[in-house]
């Protein structure tokens, strides 16, 4: 069976090329052409020698997404749908970080539906269909960067040589999946995303529910990446509610975890919390909140909650703008930095909580 290049590591990729009687640097240059250059096939391997190019052809193969639907919100916002080669559907999300100044952060899944069940959230009704495979992670990078920041990846030199270029400067891990519920994949996509794609670590955002043990190995096993804790409640009645999560890692074991996070210096965990009308969005849920947030070096997204585009009875609304405004002002007064997190491509169903990984209109 042809081997799939983009599933083999570097060092699989250099036993394979050592069994082709190949010289090894030949395996540095592969690896360029695939994570560096972007290169979908072996035939645009143009400085490996045809002979190489056409044994590689026969023995093995580079995998891509299949890209379905590009979706383009009013603000900028991006939204694609990919297949998986087992038919299963994902979304990535692409948002640029201020209009027009070509700079991007990347919006990626890390599985087919997530089992979290988040009331909130549209991932969360799909259910569960599979984890991602560490090369579907990072075929979501490469395959916006290819088909829609750099027109010709091949032809123009290759990522990285030309600053002027539209790139993808931060990645966060917030679309569909609970990316600690795939800790191992995930971890290797962030080992290839950083250490063959060039990424800074500083740059890389995973969000997680509160998977409670899954956050102490990751301090272990990849630290520099940022933290997201999606947390939305400040009381385990409501949280248990919204975020079923709860009843297995409750918030204050999660939030001891934080304080025990080790973060590198001038560095903050990022503190989601979907502002959702009536249900955690009263003066005593922000009084509360500046409580639990003590002693930890952290930062609050304010996001005001964004229904399902096409559902018809909405259990959840979103709170008017002076609720909003009230809810920050507290923190804010409590010396907490907080943002109310703008949603990008709500008018696609691209922003936080909606994406559904099925063709919209
Ligand atoms: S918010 Fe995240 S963890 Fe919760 S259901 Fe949606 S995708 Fe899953």
């Amino acid at each position: 069976m042809k081997k799939n290049f983009k599933q083999l590591s570097q060092k699989e990729i250099a036993l394979f090329i050592h069994q082709l009687r190949q010289k090894p640097f030949r395996v540095k240059q592969i690896i360029h052409w695939i994570y560096g250059k972007l290169a979908s096939s072996f035939n645009e391997m143009t400085d490996l020698p045809k002979e190489l190019r056409e044994e590689l052809n026969k023995t093995a193969f580079i995998s891509n997404l299949h890209l379905l639907q590009t979706r383009v919100s009013g603000d900028g916002t991006h939204k694609f749908l990919f297949e998986l080669e087992d038919g299963e559907t994902i979304e990535s999300v692409l948002m640029p970080n201020t209009l027009g100044d070509g700079k991007f952060t990347l919006c990626i899944s890390s599985q087919a539906g997530c089992a979290m069940g988040c009331a909130f959230c549209t991932t969360g009704k799909l259910g569960f269909k599979r984890n991602l495979k560490a090369y579907e992670i990072v075929d979501q990078v490469i395959s916006v960067e290819r088909s829609f920041l750099i027109p010709s990846p091949v032809a123009g030199g290759g990522k990285g040589e030309d600053d002027s270029q539209q790139k993808i400067t931060n990645i966060v891990f917030m679309g569909m999946g609970e990316p600690l519920n795939n800790f191992n994949e995930v971890a290797e996509a962030l080992w290839k995303i950083t250490g063959l794609m060039g990424f800074s670590k500083r740059r890389i955002t995973i969000s997680t529910a509160g998977i409670i043990p899954k956050i102490y190995e990751l301090a272990e096993k990849a630290p520099d990446i940022n933290l997201a804790i999606s947390l939305n409640a400040t009381t385990d009645e409501i949280r248990n509610k919204i975020m079923p999560v709860n009843k297995k890692y409750p918030f204050k074991k999660l939030l001891k975890a934080c304080k025990e996070f080790p973060l590198p210096p001038r560095r903050f965990i990022t503190f989601e919390y979907v502002l959702i009308d009536g249900t955690n969005d009263t003066e005593e849920d922000a009084a509360r909140l500046v409580k639990l947030l003590k002693g930890i070096r952290s930062k609050v997204n304010l996001i005001p909650y964004n229904p399902p585009l096409q559902e018809k009875s909405q259990v959840y609304r979103q709170p008017s703008e002076n609720r909003i405004l009230e809810f920050q002002k507290i923190l804010h007064n409590a010396g907490i930095t907080v943002l109310i997190r703008k949603s990008m491509g709500a008018d696609i169903s691209a922003a936080c909580g909606q994406l559904k990984a099925a063709y919209s209109s």
